[in-house]
């Protein structure tokens, strides 16, 4: 079996990688358990340092890597470069502050000393998707190599190049030989490796439907997960809000990586007041939008990652347009010449419940409008949704606007005035079908350790 990386914007074979044999993953996690038994117990220092070094190599290389992610899965130059300085920067931000998370914590008992002590767990499996192809590997990565952990990294089939990319990254910065390393396999061998006794956890970041798989059989053999899954964040437009400022941040978060991010908005859920006038200016943003090549200046959208993924998306705008909802912008397949996986900005208004997209996440360029009477149908609407990741509001009463994101609407992150983004300083992370666990920060960092007690009388 093989991996087969293809490109986008043509339907061209880029590489196909051959699959890692059942020995060849068993020697991969035996390697880097014995790699992790000497680096658990190195110095923060010295993690920091390596980490530092990642970070250099990240930004000397980024031209590279990103044009590596627009060949296998479309993103255009200017965001890859981006997604690659993000990177450097959540390495710097764990050199720098991982050590002040996990310093022991002392806690007063009737013992001459009691505390608690952050221990590594050992070799984590990473189990990641082609969206954010390094963004979403190094989130958990830093954190996991700076709290003494090793890694494995069972990457999306479709950006083989991106994740051998990584594995490079880290040797150059001078981490050790094999505290690391890159699973050439499909999903269905996930099963054995998180089964293999010398793997202590599991991440996942992709789909609620792999999250659940990937749990149950963590689950069985009792190894603690972290799972970060789809989303489909509503952004609720009230009556005062700034109608210019709102529709263009509702437009930048949904064409995010072209649609394609689990933190994009998906619902925009429109108060009567403002509907008509906010969907006029969203409706003019959303067309102003330049979908090409991902190599050339100027293009907003590239293509979507798989011409697969393109197809179901055509599935599901057709299947809420025959169940009632109204496309006032794209809604078909690009007539672009030859192979390609385009779709270009697409608007369905009049979403209502018993339509597939009042609770399926669409992943990609389509922005789905619902229509509130008031505020209170505008919560009882953003609330009523299997997934619970982010959630934005746009209102000119700021007070009362960080009231609602912090009481009323139930999700991971809840912005006000702003599009939801991850930030390495703040816990990230969903709840209900969008996962559990934490990513980022303090909190992100003490996922995958034990927390030990000490205690000596
Ligand atoms: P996906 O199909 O679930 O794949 C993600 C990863 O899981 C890939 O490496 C995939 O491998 C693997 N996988 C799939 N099914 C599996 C199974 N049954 N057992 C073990 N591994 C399995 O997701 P995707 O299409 O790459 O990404 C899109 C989804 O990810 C969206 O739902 C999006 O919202 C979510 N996402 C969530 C976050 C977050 O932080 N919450 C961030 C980004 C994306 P193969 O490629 O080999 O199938």
């Amino acid at each position: 079996m093989s991996l087969i990386s293809i490109n986008p914007t043509n339907g061209k074979l880029i590489k196909s990688y051959k699959e890692d044999s059942e020995k060849q993953v068993s020697a991969k996690i035996e390697k880097t358990h014995s790699a992790w038994l000497k680096w658990k117990d190195s110095s923060f220092s010295d993690r920091a340092k390596l980490l530092r070094n990642a970070a250099k190599v990240l930004l000397k290389r980024k031209l590279d890597l990103a044009t590596l992610m627009a060949k296998e899965m479309g993103k255009p130059i200017a965001p890859g470069i981006a997604e690659i300085e993000k990177c450097a920067a959540v390495c710097d931000y764990y050199a720098e502050n991982g050590a002040a998370f996990l310093k022991d914590e002392m806690i007063a008992t009737e013992a001459s000393s009691s505390y608690v002590s952050f221990q590594p767990l050992g070799v984590v499996l990473a189990v990641m998707p082609w969206n954010f192809p390094f963004w979403q590997l190094f989130r958990f990565l830093a954190p996991a190599l700076m709290a003494g952990n090793g890694g494995l990294l069972k990457h999306a089939s479709n950006v083989t190049g991106c994740a051998l990319a990584i594995e490079e990254v880290i040797l150059a910065a001078g981490f050790p030989k094999d505290i690391f390393n890159v699973l050439l396999i499909g999903s269905k061998s996930v099963k054995q490796v998180i089964a293999h006794p010398l793997v202590k956890a599991v991440t996942l970041t992709g789909s609620t439907e792999a999250g659940k798989q990937v749990a149950q059989q963590a689950g069985f053999h009792l190894k603690k997960t972290v799972l970060e899954l789809g989303g489909s964040d509503p952004y609720l437009v009230l009556a005062d809000a700034d109608l210019e400022q709102a529709a263009e941040i509702c437009m930048q978060s949904r064409l995010i990586n072209n649609g394609q991010s689990c933190i994009a908005a998906k619902r925009f859920i429109l108060v009567k007041e403002i509907e008509k006038e906010f969907i006029r200016i969203f409706l003019g943003k959303m067309q102003s939008k330049l979908t090409g090549d991902p190599f050339e200046e100027g293009t907003d959208l590239g293509p979507m990652a798989r011409m697969d993924l393109r197809n179901e998306l055509q599935q599901q705008v057709t299947a809420n347009i025959n169940a009632g909802a109204k496309c006032i912008l794209g809604g078909k397949i690009p007539d672009f010449k030859g192979k390609h996986a385009y779709y270009t900005p697409t608007i369905l208004t009049g979403i209502r419940k018993g339509m597939p997209a009042y609770e399926e996440e669409i992943f990609g360029p389509v922005a789905l409008i619902f229509s509130a009477k008031n505020e209170e149908e505008a919560i009882r609407i953003a609330n009523d949704s299997p997934f619970g990741l982010g959630a934005a509001i746009f209102t000119a009463d700021r007070k009362h606007g960080e009231e609602l994101a912090a009481k009323r609407l139930n999700a991971g992150s809840c912005f006000v005035n702003s599009l939801v983004k991850s930030d390495p300083r703040l816990p990230f992370g969903g709840i209900n079908q969008s996962g559990y666990g934490r990513e980022l920060s303090a909190f992100g960092i003490r996922e995958f350790v034990n927390i030990k007690t000490v205690y000596v009388k």
